[in-house]
């Protein structure tokens, strides 16, 4: 790996040339800013002023070409994180003939993609932030492939885990400080702005109190792919582990949020489940052979932190036990659980919250962003004493969040043991664990219906339907149907569920009386297909 841009040798006059007749040119899919990511040739940066630069020629292509609506309020976010004000893109214009007084243009051969990282010295946002959203970004445009180039401009230097973003490309990273040492005038022949966030899953609370994103298109699957990419990167290959080779891991943290009782806490995991237990830590181990452990383990237990991201890792049916300090409610702060709860994640999710506040240490007179309340004045920090659950907040300077969930914690071994027997129904286990199906049933076909009327006021309405034309090649372990049945006119409708492909209906069913009937089938209780075109039927 090298900062170098030679390695692609490119003709500079043919490209100087190229940016002067042809200005830059931008093609972008996404409706708004917050779903925008754009392509562009020969996108230009100007070291100096630290701006972008769309250079215009008769040749040049802006689309979507918004006018001043480019600026309401940005092109793009150049972050993953949905419309946060000081993450956005967007670039200056000059005629190409500008370039004529400008400094020469130094060109980077490589595709890249530009973008900028949220909080690199956080595990968690690593992950959830950057490193999905980037190999998502690079999965969606072909030419960003193993050769790309990601350039960082959020204006950071590396960071806590930089070997991290290293693993998705074979070149080097580019951070915006690096970009002054090639010049005052960098072109990006071809580049990518912006990523994709059909990742991520958590918000964070701008706007309102964090928690799960309201619409997911994540599911475990591709969590688990880019996992085993990253496993793959590392050189971590899935051993082929014996089957009574079950552990708990330990995730402890060494300098905040401490577990007081660790040892206590290992001695009584390893004699509830009869399984050796390990601690890791990102102060002792390299990240690598962490993530080694963590692959192998049945279970995962871990203070509320950034490093709990890395249950990524774990093996399906392992277990995810998640500690939380005195006055924190877990049900607020779930990037954790609703990591382990995706669909198809196939992690078994459990909270645990000290309620004992003698078993809590606090550290009032900490920095602020360590929890510290001791600048406040003495009427807040009295109040903050008195609460037992910090209510609902925004992110990220609530005082009282942080005072709570940079306490310590003795961990109560009954009440924990009790929790985790309460709430693990199966005993973690990975060997009997296989992904679940997750093909859904197509539409039923040939749905029909035929009436009859036996009296005045008694009729029949029978409905029939062929297996939808996947089953046939499918092994479902339990096949239904659903049928609606609504009257003309009416705002409800009867839901049914049957196990064969018909049926009659005798009850609630009146002569002379116009139906509607939809039908759809079910895999397995809970994999829903298409409702068929609606029947009408008039009995
Ligand atoms: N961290 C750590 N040990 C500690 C405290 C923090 O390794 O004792 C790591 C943590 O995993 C995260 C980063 O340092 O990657 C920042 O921690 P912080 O407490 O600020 O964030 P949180 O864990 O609450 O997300």
């Amino acid at each position: 790996q090298s900062q170098e841009l030679s390695q692609v040798r490119i003709d500079y006059h043919a490209a100087l040339l190229a940016l002067q007749e042809q200005g830059t040119r931008m093609v972008c899919t996404g409706k708004m800013h917050t779903d925008r990511v754009c392509r562009f040739d020969y996108l230009c940066y100007c070291t100096e002023a630290e701006e972008f630069v769309f250079f215009h020629s008769n040749a040049s292509v802006m689309l979507p070409n918004l006018g001043p609506r480019r600026f309401q309020p940005a092109l793009l976010d150049l972050s993953s994180v949905e419309d946060h004000n000081t993450q956005y893109f967007n670039f200056l214009e000059l005629p190409a003939a500008a370039l004529r007084y400008m400094p020469k243009p130094v060109f980077v051969p490589d595709v890249t993609l530009i973008l900028n990282r949220f909080n690199a010295d956080n595990l968690m946002h690593i992950f959830h932030d950057d490193l999905l959203p980037i190999f998502y970004t690079m999965q969606q445009y072909m030419d960003l492939d193993d050769e790309a180039r990601l350039v960082f401009m959020e204006g950071w230097g590396e960071g806590a885990h930089f070997d991290l973003y290293r693993l998705l490309s074979s070149k080097q990273p580019l951070l915006k400080d690096h970009l002054r040492n090639f010049g005052k005038l960098m072109c990006f022949t071809k580049s990518y702005v912006g990523l994709s966030k059909m990742t991520t899953w958590y918000q964070y609370g701008f706007v309102q109190p964090q928690g799960p994103k309201a619409n997911i298109l994540v599911s475990g699957n591709e969590i688990r792919q880019f996992a085993l990419f990253m496993m793959e990167r590392l050189n971590i290959t899935k051993d082929q582990r014996s089957e009574d080779d079950n552990y708990i891991v330990v995730f402890s943290r060494a300098s905040t949020r401490l577990i007081l009782n660790e040892a206590e806490l290992i001695l009584a995991l390893a004699q509830e489940f009869k399984m050796r237990t390990v601690t890791v830590s990102l102060e002792d181990q390299p990240f690598d052979s962490i993530v080694r452990v963590i692959s192998g383990a049945s279970m995962l237990v871990s203070m509320h932190g950034a490093q709990l991201i890395t249950s990524m890792f774990l093996p399906r049916g392992a277990a995810v036990i998640e500690l939380f300090p005195f006055a924190v409610n877990p049900e607020q702060y779930t990037p954790y659980k609703t990591l382990a709860s995706l669909p198809g994640m196939d992690l078994q999710y459990v909270a645990w919250r000290n309620t004992i506040e003698e078993n809590s240490v606090a550290y009032p007179d900490r920095p602020w962003d360590q929890g510290g309340i001791s600048h406040l004045d003495k009427e807040e920090q009295e109040r903050i004493l008195a609460s037992k659950e910090v209510s609902r907040h925004l992110c990220c300077r609530n005082p009282e969040w942080l005072f709570r969930i940079y306490q310590d914690t003795v961990v109560d071994i009954p009440s924990f043991l009790e929790v985790l027997r309460e709430s693990l129904k199966i005993k973690p286990n990975l060997k009997k664990t296989r992904p679940v199906s997750t093909v859904h049933p197509g539409r039923v076909r040939e749905p029909k219906c035929q009436t009859s009327v036996q009296a005045t006021n008694e009729a029949k309405l029978t409905v029939s339907w062929q297996i939808p034309w996947n089953l046939k090649y499918l092994k479902v372990r339990e096949v239904k149907y659903e049928v609606w049945i609504q009257e003309q006119g009416e705002n409800t409708y009867m839901p049914y569920i049957l196990p064969h492909q018909n049926y009659t209906f005798s009850e609630n069913i009146k002569p002379f009386t116009t139906y509607l009937v939809w039908v759809r089938c079910i895999f397995n209780k809970n994999l829903l297909g298409p409702f068929a075109d609606v029947l009408i039927c008039k009995t």
